[in-house]
């Protein structure tokens, strides 16, 4: 075992602080990773308060990691000391069941192991994420990274951006459809950027009328305001397909009303508390409502190496690690610009 630095919530009512984490030593499969930089997603938020009322504490979130490789244990092939590496919501997974084989992980039927709040296969240890210097994971959970892009900006990619690329391709959304994207945060932003990339024509429903100019500068061809409800009630039946990205809870039936025959709007936010759904507004149009989860290791490389090829990163605004409680606090009220990203240069060398 090594020790480093970790930013940990020791309980839902407290401030994040740093504390002393031991990492494993490197097995024959691990990649030992100096962590760069950490997206700060808003499932950090959720599970450092408790929200989801799972939370194993101490709690060091973070799983938008990006880092470069510091050692490779033995039987590791694909990455070596110095490659520019990133690490996403998951950090290991049974392997074994048909969904493991298809390249699911996140869809385990044992469940995958999550970067933190987990359990780790390799000694049972509870798993702590990116908000700290360093992490030690097997090599089949680690992404290779387009040296192109950079790293910071690459960061929120590991989750924010495979949370809406997995739907948006498992959906097939391309040109000719009209797609509506719902909310204007980490998720949603990328959401605008990839629908727009995949050729559809792109409507941001957003709550905050300061972020109109930013959306359109984003990629979206049209944005609506959705506290207007006459610009709401133009929108019924024009969508072939709805993201809703919305982290607190929110008329879910205003939305699936916007949807077309056999439209589908998939739930990727995840609020604390259940949204009632009318069932009038699935069934008169026999639309349908979804979820999704994150995206396979598969996919998530797949999305790296798309975002290489078309330049695409996360607009972010870089804070220091002792800065963490007032981005949360900006997050809460919906100012996030597009995503707050740790400088792990910033963290104490010491408790
Ligand atoms: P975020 O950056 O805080 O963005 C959420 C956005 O939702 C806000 O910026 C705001 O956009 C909108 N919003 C917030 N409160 C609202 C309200 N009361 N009514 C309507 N709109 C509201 O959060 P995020 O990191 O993108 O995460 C979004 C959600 O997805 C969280 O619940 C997170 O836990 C979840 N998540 C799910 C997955 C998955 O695999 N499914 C993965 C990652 C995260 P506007 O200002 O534009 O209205
Ligand atoms: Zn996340
Ligand atoms: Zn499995």
């Amino acid at each position: 075992m090594f020790s480093c630095v970790g930013y940990a919530a020791t309980a839902a009512d407290a401030r994040l602080g740093p504390i002393k984490l031991d990492r494993r030593d490197p097995g024959p499969d691990d990649v030992q990773i100096d962590i760069l930089y950490c997206g700060v997603c808003h499932s950090d938020l959720h599970q450092a308060r408790n929200e989801w009322q799972n939370t194993i504490f101490p709690c060091v979130p973070g799983h938008e990691i990006v880092g470069r490789v510091a050692k490779v244990g033995a039987s590791v092939t694909r990455f070596h000391a110095g490659d520019l590496v990133g690490v996403g919501c998951m950090v290991d997974s049974c392997r074994e069941c048909p969904s493991c084989r298809e390249g699911f992980e996140q869809y385990c039927e044992v469940g995958f192991v999550p970067t933190y709040n987990g359990e780790e296969r390799q000694g049972g240890g509870i798993t702590f994420g990116g908000y700290s210097r360093a992490v030690v994971v097997d090599q089949a959970f680690v992404l290779k990274v387009p040296e192109k892009l950079g790293p910071a900006a690459v960061a929120p990619l590991l989750c924010a951006g495979i949370t809406t690329y997995s739907p948006l391709r498992h959906w097939k959304v391309g040109p000719g459809q009209r797609v509506g994207i719902v909310g204007l945060g980490g998720l949603g932003h990328m959401g605008v950027k990839f629908a727009r990339a995949f050729g559809a024509e792109v409507v941001l429903f957003t709550t905050s009328a300061s972020k109109v100019a930013d959306g359109l500068r984003l990629g979206a061809h049209e944005v609506v305001l959705s506290k207007d409800a006459g610009a709401m009630a133009k929108e019924r039946g024009r969508f072939d397909f709805i993201l809703d990205a919305v982290a607190a809870n929110h008329d879910i039936n205003a939305y699936l009303d916007l949807l077309k025959r056999d439209g589908t709007l998939v739930q990727v936010g995840a609020p604390e508390t259940p949204l009632p759904v009318s069932v009038f507004s699935l069934l008169m149009k026999r639309r349908n409502f979804s979820g999704s989860l994150i995206g396979g290791i598969p996919e998530t490389q797949e999305m790296l190496d798309f975002c290489g090829e078309h330049d695409i990163t996360a607009d972010i605004e870089m804070i220091r690690m002792d800065q963490i409680e007032d981005a949360y606090a900006r997050m809460l009220r919906s100012d996030v610009k597009y995503r707050f990203v740790i400088d792990m240069a910033t963290m104490p060398e010491s408790v």
